[in-house]
């Protein structure tokens, strides 16, 4: 394990001093395999290395599988041509109302407020997204508010990615303020990986800025794995619900990093010890680049039936598939379309 003194590092110098280099990241966890590196820089030059030092942290050196690393490690075979893996597997573009806005369910949108995340996760849906052409500019609030209002069954925006904690929390307030104005909105949630991979983003400010908004806050973390949940970032999260603010977790079922029960039902038991609710767990999005962390539909009922059986009922996670069109995520265990 790599010590860094991230815990005394505020935020905001941990996100500017992100590794970008592939180079680097293998020297720190001494790796020094020649293929590694030219596959990661080959598979970087499509969708950038990126990720905080902190969670680098949280890697065991000298181990090419460590599933922490393969997460953000640009691999050669994201490079393969694979008919089924396509670059907007979930038709987001036709669901862009506005710049910003993705609704496609009822009662709630997605506002993506940056197109920045802390972290590259390789196997994400939206590696390959539009983002700088569709984020809203200060004078797009009328017109959100103005969607809003004539969607009177919205209760709930979700801020959603890019990773809305890469933003200062000067502009978070001036959201939320915004969003708390209107009546009809009773629920904020925020989708985020930050508190995860730079624990620290989890500030005196932020807890004080959700805390005393009128809204009920959700919080969607994003961890595979138990090892991403080490004592320092539990704690972060512990304040979170000793605020009252509701803290979920959401996870992507990934070959190779966390594709046996085993990993699965540690992962809920350790997210459950930082108060975090398991919410989904969801299967692979068809992405371009991502079709070596796909598994078969075999292997994910053997193994999702295996965590049934070993879990209570309130840490297993959904499990679930987006697909496009559809009013809902997917439930998938039981169902005959997977
Ligand atoms: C996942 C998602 C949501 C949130 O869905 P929940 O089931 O409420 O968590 C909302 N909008 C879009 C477009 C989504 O993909
Ligand atoms: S949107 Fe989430 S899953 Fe995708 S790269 Fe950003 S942090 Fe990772």
């Amino acid at each position: 394990m790599i010590n860094y003194l991230y815990q005394e590092q505020n935020w905001q110098s941990q996100l500017s001093d992100l590794i970008t280099d592939p180079s680097e990241l293998l020297s720190l966890l001494e790796l020094s395999s020649e293929q590694l590196l030219s596959g990661a820089i080959l598979a970087s030059e499509q969708f950038k290395l990126r990720v905080p030092r902190a969670f680098v942290g949280k890697m065991n050196t000298q181990n090419p599988f460590d599933p922490l690393l393969l997460q953000v490690l640009p691999h050669h075979l994201e490079l393969e041509e694979h008919p089924e893996f396509v670059t907007d597997p979930l038709g987001e573009e036709a669901a862009n109302q506005l710049p910003g806005v993705l609704h496609k369910y009822k009662s709630r949108f997605l506002l993506t407020l940056t197109g920045a995340c802390a972290v590259h996760c390789r196997y994400c849906f939206r590696r390959h997204f539009p983002y700088q052409e569709n984020l809203p500019k200060n004078e797009d609030w009328l017109n959100i508010k103005n969607y809003i209002e004539a969607n009177p069954h919205i209760n709930e925006i979700i801020l959603s990615g890019g990773d809305p904690l890469t933003l200062s929390n000067r502009k978070l307030a001036l959201w939320l303020e915004r969003l708390s104005s209107l009546k009809q909105i009773k629920i904020l949630r925020i989708h985020s990986r930050v508190p995860i991979v730079i624990p620290n983003r989890i500030d005196e400010e932020l807890i004080s800025l959700l805390k005393n908004s009128r809204l009920r806050i959700i919080l969607v973390v994003h961890s595979n794995h138990a090892s991403e949940l080490d004592d320092f970032t539990c704690s972060k999260l512990l304040q979170l619900s000793a605020e009252h603010i509701t803290v979920l977790n959401q996870a992507v079922l990934l070959k190779g990093v966390n594709d046996s029960a085993q990993t699965l039902i540690d992962l809920s038991y350790r997210l459950f010890e930082a108060r975090v609710m398991p919410y989904y767990l969801h299967v692979l999005d068809k992405v371009k680049g991502a079709q070596h962390f796909d598994l078969e539909s075999s292997e994910i009922d053997d193994i999702y039936r295996d965590v049934l059986a070993n879990l209570p009922g309130y840490l297993v996670p959904k499990l679930v598939r987006e697909i496009a069109g559809e009013k809902n995520k997917t439930p998938l265990f039981g169902a005959t379309t997977f």
